[in-house]
């Protein structure tokens, strides 16, 4: 097997397990790989590390499939999506749900490789070359272990050209998925356009998140910024919000937005199209205030060298918000951020609550639903974070 030999000392992150090996730590590689091809990594020794997706044109040279002796040949890596549903096992029926994340790329041991279940469609993203190479045998393990109908590729994402490869999208296996797969969360029902939606369709990450809101939401007016298509805001108004607020820069996500309202059989909620720094001053300036306001924004760190200018973001839109919550309302905010920490994201809200002369307690603190599973050995997997807060 083609070898991918590090230098000296530089094999210790191998040895706890982290799947990346960077560009600076090869010394030499032998055989001249593909791209995506299985290597074997050795340490300055010629020692076996394990094997791994050869990425020449990523600085993450080597994502690792197996570690030690193991071979990453087909039978390992069906073994892997085996073990990435067996995490899930009884997930659905525990969260009431048919939507899930199956494989959550390094976490689960297949690095670049994203899963989601929506109903009987799986909607995949195959984002290093590595994933891509071995694409047909992970479609061929999912269809077959899952029973799904369909196997869409949402392989539109942005780390395929540091890859060297093209955006890909289209059904893989089975048949055509439908327009749009109607969902649920609990009593709630969602519409996912799994073709133009935004990453694989949905937001799930934010399925626990979207309950606990919901459970406050009773009888307040809720302020459900960066709405997307409905999320926070639907399922509040379900659970029995007074009124909902929805906005969002986005015309086809409000229009989703409005018909998952009406699929949940509800009264209708004012839709803003505006972008949200400016309708939070908006709504500052004409003195309108709000019993739950939720800010779920976009990340605004892509890498840790965007961090203080995320934060000013951060803080922004926090302090706004703050402002807007009524005396002993409450503030749900997020960070998907993976390159700001919770610590961090903690420090920039009290800064937020100081400035905005709000005494505020954390309620409980927020993460990504357990299906998008965290590793141990790869802190890289936890990006969402945030509180529900009650604002005095
Ligand atoms: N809360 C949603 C997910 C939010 S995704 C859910 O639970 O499903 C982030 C959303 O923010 C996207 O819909 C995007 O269109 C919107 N967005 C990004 N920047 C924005 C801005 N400056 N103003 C308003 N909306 C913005």
């Amino acid at each position: 097997m083609k070898t991918v030999r590090l230098k000296a000392r530089r094999e210790r992150s191998v040895l706890l397990r982290h799947p990346w090996i960077f560009s600076g730590a090869v010394e030499a590689v032998e055989g001249d790989p593909a791209p995506g091809e299985t290597v074997r990594v050795a340490d300055a020794g010629n020692a076996t590390l394990g094997q791994g997706a050869w990425s020449p044109a990523s600085q993450i040279r080597v994502r690792l499939w197996a570690f030690g002796e193991t071979r990453a040949d087909e039978a390992f890596l069906r073994e892997a999506v085996w073990r990435a549903l067996a995490v899930r096992q009884g997930m659905a029926e525990r969260f009431d749900t048919d939507a899930l994340r199956l494989i959550n790329a390094e976490a689960d041991g297949l690095p670049g490789v994203t899963v989601d279940r929506y109903g009987d469609t799986l909607v995949g993203q195959f984002a290093t070359a590595g994933a891509e190479r071995n694409k047909a045998s992970l479609v061929d393990a999912l269809m077959a272990l899952t029973g799904a109908r369909s196997f869409y590729e949402r392989s539109d994402v942005d780390g395929r050209a540091r890859e060297g490869l093209e955006p890909a999208v289209g059904t893989l296996a089975g048949a055509e998925p439908p327009e749009r797969i109607v969902i649920h969360e609990g009593p709630v029902r969602y519409e996912v356009d799994v073709r133009g939606g935004h990453k694989t369709g949905f937001y799930l990450d934010q399925r626990d998140n979207r309950r606990i809101v919901a459970e406050c939401a009773k009888g307040r007016t809720v302020l459900n910024t960066f709405c997307y298509t409905g999320g926070f805001g639907v399922a509040a108004q379900a659970a029995g919000a007074a009124a909902v607020t929805h906005v969002d820069l986005s015309a086809p996500a409000l229009a989703q937005a409005r018909r998952n309202i009406a699929l949940n059989g509800l009264p209708e909620a004012e839709l803003i199209q505006e972008n949200v720094f400016q309708a939070l001053r908006g709504f500052r300036d004409r003195g309108r205030s709000f019993g739950l306001v939720v800010l779920d924004p976009p990340k605004f760190a892509e890498t840790k060298a965007q961090t203080e200018k995320a934060l000013r973001g951060y803080k922004d839109i926090n302090l706004l918000g703050l402002k807007l919550v009524e005396p002993g309302g409450l503030l749900a905010t997020f960070s998907c951020s993976g390159a700001i920490d919770p610590a961090t994201f903690r420090m920039m809200l009290a800064g937020a609550a100081r400035d905005a002369k709000r005494r505020v307690r954390i309620l409980r603190a927020l993460r990504q639903a357990p299906d998008h599973v965290e590793s141990l050995d790869f802190p890289e997997g936890f990006y969402l974070k945030g509180f529900l807060c009650h604002v005095e």
